[in-house]
């Protein structure tokens, strides 16, 4: 495949939260450096960045509230933080960023789902990267994506993605127990390949996601022919290496049927 066009890259909560719940602003700059390099050679990037609610949770230390209002409030604080630093570090290459906060709806109810794609097709035709991320302030339980694993492959298959990059703080799938030297990560999967026995269902300390989450959208979107990359967002050059040299990358692929 040459280099695609258009892509949909996922940032999880825990490459751009620090262990104490504060947002790591560095790794949020290295990714923004790349996707910036990226935009600069003519790809259309959307990247949907969770974060908001540990970034909130990081701002209000003192406030143990793990209730439905109580992640609200830590979504409400935290998607600004998010946004603001998003703005001003991509501000730097003079990139414009917008601000999108969605909700499950928006993608079932077709005229919603029309609007909203209008939306994102004006920001990228003029240059705009749009960051995503679920309304948590308004999603309640049963409405909610499942996590933005899920709401990523969502956008990647409106927008009609070429590839979708799912970052995490794992380099991909393994044969095991990521943590078991003995595990081996798995390179390609390809259409009809059948992993599942090979991934748990633990789920990272600060998303809501987890591998198993993220091979069910990434099996299911390759399935629509959009190849999927999970890789290790802390890894330095991930985006550049995945995107421009993804047989070299040390990331997960699943080919598109
Ligand atoms: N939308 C949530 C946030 O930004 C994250 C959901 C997830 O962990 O996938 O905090």
């Amino acid at each position: 495949m040459n280099s695609p066009k258009r892509i949909a890259v996922k940032v999880g909560s825990n490459v751009l939260t620090r262990p104490d719940g504060r947002l790591d602003i560095s790794r949020m700059a290295a990714l923004v450096d790349q996707i910036a390099e990226l935009h600069h050679r003519g790809m259309e990037i959307m990247l949907v960045s969770s974060g908001a609610v540990a970034s909130g949770r990081g701002a209000l230390p003192h406030l143990k509230d793990e209730s439905v209002a109580g992640r609200q409030l830590f979504a409400a604080v935290g998607q600004a933080k998010l946004i603001e630093h998003y703005c001003d570090l991509f501000q730097e290459y003079g990139i414009t960023v917008g601000q999108i906060l969605t909700t499950k709806e928006n993608f079932v109810n077709e005229s919603l789902k029309a609007n909203q794609m209008r939306c994102m097709t004006a920001m990228l035709d003029n240059g705009v990267i749009p960051v995503i991320n679920e309304n948590d302030t308004v999603s309640v339980e049963e409405l909610m994506f499942t996590d933005n694993d899920e709401l990523s492959g969502l956008v990647a298959r409106m927008m009609k993605a070429q590839v979708l990059v799912i970052l995490s703080n794992v380099d991909g799938v393994f044969t095991g127990n990521p943590d078991d030297p003995a595990s081996e990560l798995i390179h390609d999967v390809r259409p009809g390949d059948d992993y599942s026995s090979c991934v748990g269902s633990s789920k990272s300390q600060f998303g809501r996601g987890g591998m198993m989450t993220k091979m069910k959208t990434a099996l299911g979107v390759a399935a629509d022919g959009i190849e999927v990359r999970i890789a290790n967002g802390r890894r330095q050059d991930v985006l550049l290496n995945v995107l421009t040299d993804p047989e070299k990358a040390v990331c997960t692929r699943f080919h598109a049927k």
